[in-house]
Formats: C-alpha cells, sequence, structure tokens
C-alpha cells in the first residue's frame, strides 16, 4: 500500500482530533501535524476557565498528544497547485492531502477608538483568547483581588468569564452592544434567562458602544456612546472571533468548504478545513461558522474521514451537519447547547421548567438549547436536522 502524507495544520480541537482519527485508521497514512512555534497545543476552554482565573497554570492546560509529534513551525503558507506548505523557518513540506485547522482570532475594538493602543500596550485592555491573554488577565487580578473588571462583550465567553470572576470575588460590569446579550447566538428565551441571572450581580450597561479609553497609571477608564464613564482595573474584550486561515485564504471569509470539508477555494486538490476557520454552507440556506470545542472535534473527525474515503480507503461520511453540545455555567446554572442556534429562523419553548427552545429554520430543527436541562436537551439531539417536530 502507497504511503500518503496527510498535513494537518493547528493543534487544537479540530486538527488533534483530525490527526487522531487519520493514525488510527490504519490506513498507511503519515500523518504531519504543525503547531505555532513555539506554542504547546493546548485547551483553549481553558483560558477562561483554568489559567485566567488562577485555577491552573497554562502547562496543565496542556492538550494530549494526537499520536504524533508536533512540527512546531508555524506554517505562513500553503501552494495547492505544488501541494506544500511554507513554514516559519523557511522549511517546505509536501502533502498528498490537507486538513486545515487553524481556528480563529478575537475581534479586537475598532482601531478608530481613542486609547485603544495606549491601553493594550499598558496591559490593560485585552482579548481573553490565548494562554497569554489568561497569563495577562491572571497578573492584573493579582495586583488588585477585588478588580474591577470591564467585561466588554454579550456571547458566551463573556458571560461565562463574567460569572467566574464574580465567584472569584471580583467586581464585574458588563458592557454589551446588544440590550439582550447573546441573543443573536442563543436566540431571544435563552438569553433573556441569562441576562435575568446576570442582572443582580453586575452593573450592566446594555445597548451601548465603546467610544474611547483613557489608560491611568493605576487603572483604565472607558467612555461609553452616552458619555459614561466607567472605571475599571482591566478592561476585558470579548467579541467573538474571525476565521484565521493560512495564505491565500487569510481573508475574513475564512475557508469556506462543501459538507464533506473539502475546499471550495482549492477544488479537487484534496484540501480540508475543520473547526472555528471552517465556513459550512447549511442545505439550502446560508453559510454559517461554529467556534465550539466539540463541534471542532467532529468536524476534525469528519474531514478526515471525507479525505480517507476520497483516497478510496474508508467511507463516506455523509454530508456534516452540526449536532454538538456546547455548555457554559453561569452564576450556579448550566446553559447546554446542541447545534448551531444561529441557523433559527424562529424559536419554540418545548418546555418552560426546565427551559428548553428548539430552533428552526423553516420546519427544520436546527438547535436546542436549555438551561438546568441537560438530559432533555440530550434526548432530543437525534431530532436534529430531520423534519420531526420535538415533543417533550
Ligand atoms: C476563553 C474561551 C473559552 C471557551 N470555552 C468554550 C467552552 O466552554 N465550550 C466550547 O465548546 N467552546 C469554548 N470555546 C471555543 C473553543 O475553544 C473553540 O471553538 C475551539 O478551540 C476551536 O477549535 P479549533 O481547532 O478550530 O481551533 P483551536 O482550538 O484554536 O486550534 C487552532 C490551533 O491552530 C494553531 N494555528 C493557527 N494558525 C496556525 C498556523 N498558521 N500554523 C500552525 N498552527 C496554527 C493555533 O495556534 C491553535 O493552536 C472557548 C473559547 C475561548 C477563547
Amino acid at each position: 500500500m502507497r504511503t500518503n502524507t496527510v498535513g494537518v495544520i493547528g493543534a487544537g480541537a479540530a486538527g488533534i482530533a483530525a490527526a487522531k482519527a487519520l493514525t488510527g485508521a490504519d490506513a498507511g497514512i503519515e500523518v504531519e501535524l504543525f503547531a505555532r512555534t513555539g506554542e504547546e497545543p493546548s485547551n483553549r476552554t481553558l483560558v477562561n476557565k483554568g489559567v485566567a482565573i488562577g485555577l491552573l497554570d497554562p502547562h496543565q492546560a496542556a492538550l494530549p498528544s494526537a499520536g504524533v509529534i508536533p512540527t512546531s513551525d508555524t506554517v505562513r503558507g500553503v501552494d495547492p497547485r505544488t501541494r506544500e506548505v511554507r513554514l516559519d523557518s523557511g522549511e517546505r513540506r509536501a502533502f498528498d492531502a490537507l486538513i486545515v485547522a487553524t481556528g480563529s482570532r478575537p475581534v479586537l475594538l475598532d482601531e478608530d477608538i481613542v486609547g485603544r493602543d495606549q491601553a493594550v500596550h499598558a496591559g490593560r485592555l485585552t482579548t481573553l483568547h490565548s494562554m497569554a491573554d489568561a497569563v495577562r488577565v491572571r497578573a492584573r487580578l493579582a495586583e488588585a483581588t477585588p478588580a474591577r473588571v470591564l467585561m466588554l462583550g454579550g456571547g458566551l465567553v463573556a458571560s461565562e468569564t463574567a460569572s467566574l470572576l464574580t465567584d472569584a470575588g471580583h467586581d464585574v460590569a458588563l458592557i454589551a452592544r446588544s440590550h439582550v446579550p447573546g441573543v443573536r447566538s442563543i436566540g431571544n428565551p435563552i438569553a433573556r434567562k441569562l441576562l435575568e441571572l446576570h442582572q443582580p450581580q453586575h452593573a450592566a450597561y446594555l445597548g451601548r458602544q465603546v467610544r474611547a479609553i483613557r489608560t491611568d497609571a493605576d487603572r483604565a477608564s472607558i467612555t461609553l456612546d452616552d458619555d459614561t464613564r466607567i472605571e475599571g482595573d482591566i478592561v476585558v474584550v470579548a467579541h467573538g472571533t474571525v476565521p484565521a486561515a493560512p495564505a491565500p485564504w487569510t481573508g475574513p471569509e475564512g475557508m469556506p468548504v462543501d459538507g464533506r470539508l473539502r475546499s471550495l477555494q482549492a477544488p479537487g486538490q484534496r484540501v480540508y478545513a475543520a473547526g472555528g476557520v471552517a465556513v459550512h454552507q447549511y442545505p439550502g440556506s446560508r453559510s454559517y461558522r461554529i467556534d465550539h470545542w466539540d463541534d471542532s472535534t467532529t468536524q476534525g473527525v469528519h474531514a478526515a474521514d471525507a479525505l480517507l474515503h476520497d483516497l478510496g480507503l474508508g467511507t463516506d461520511p455523509g454530508i456534516y451537519l452540526p449536532t454538538s453540545t456546547f455548555s457554559v455555567r453561569v452564576h450556579g446554572h448550566t446553559l447546554l447547547g446542541a447545534g448551531h442556534p444561529e441557523l433559527g429562523t424562529s424559536t419554540r419553548v418545548v418546555s418552560s421548567d426546565p427551559l428548553v427552545v428548539a430552533h428552526y429554520h423553516g420546519d427544520t430543527p436546527v438547535a436546542l438549547t436549555g438551561i438546568d436541562a441537560g438530559a432533555l436537551v440530550r434526548e432530543q439531539i437525534p431530532h436534529l436536522h430531520d423534519r420531526d417536530p420535538i415533543r417533550i
């Protein structure tokens, strides 16, 4: 049997899962897994839950081996035509097939916000995405316990981090552009419930944008678009992510893929994308991207299976449809979701106590979300993407 060399770029959730699936397939595949130069592959979900709050050191968040020793050399670019990747070190490596699993990067505040760069340089304004961000936040929190944290953002990472920091004794103010934080990603009923959980715990500035940031020796203060001024020890931005692909796919559109996660920008060239970098097309609908751990892992395995199938070494995994779960713990309550609520065009409350919501695209259930309703949500996952009504 001929040995095929498969390059996997990115040693995170999707990349490690893909590498494991390929090496475990016993199909004569040689996997080369590329990690960023000097970076220890780690579990990003522990950035806020472990390292930022001082529970874990970064090395304790390291990912278990994928059975392949990663090449620690950032991929600078890919040439799908000559089937080579270009590395930071100047080396080139050939591949027969490639899985791009480079994840996403965080969105910072707009560059026209007065004082933004000064606050970043002073370490008073940061994203919370990498282990380096986590260490920066942890150091700042240690200087002033309890610290006053200004949390910008309304998504799941902002929500969960606000809760974690409050439990750790810090004083957190929530500042979100939406009046109902998280409504876009988890839908109205669950976002409202989360807001109810947050409101007794935090000062909340909702429906507001940041206009300026001022950095002083011992604090930062932000001015909102209604002239409100709020002071804190650190400002944490959690405004979501954008895909982060190597050249030639560095644009904001990420890596569009077909149902088997084959790159649409390199058709027929055995290039696949999985995880936060991949942009999917829901059948008969719009494009979407998912940036959750379990879903990225599932996509990594799906891309590996599709690749094996295309090489004539495995069975067709079919069309990828999102059903994986994601969860956050907020002020003593657990939000569990499955599928991708953003695909929904309408929501139906299928249980009010505990609260469970089904998200529909037309007549098709595409996601479930619930608060303290793990068993009910998990029970209904098999109904996602078929047309059976969800009944509880
Ligand atoms: C603070 C925080 C908390 C989170 N908590 C949760 C949670 O509780 N539950 C949940 O489901 N999701 C959570 N997420 C989201 C989850 O971590 C991501 O969705 C998931 O890690 C995405 O997997 P991925 O493989 O696409 O990317 P990643 O896991 O980010 O892996 C991508 C890897 O590729 C590397 N890379 C990038 N470019 C290159 C290159 N050119 N060359 C070589 N390597 C490269 C990166 O350095 C990284 O190691 C959280 C995210 C954050 C930031």
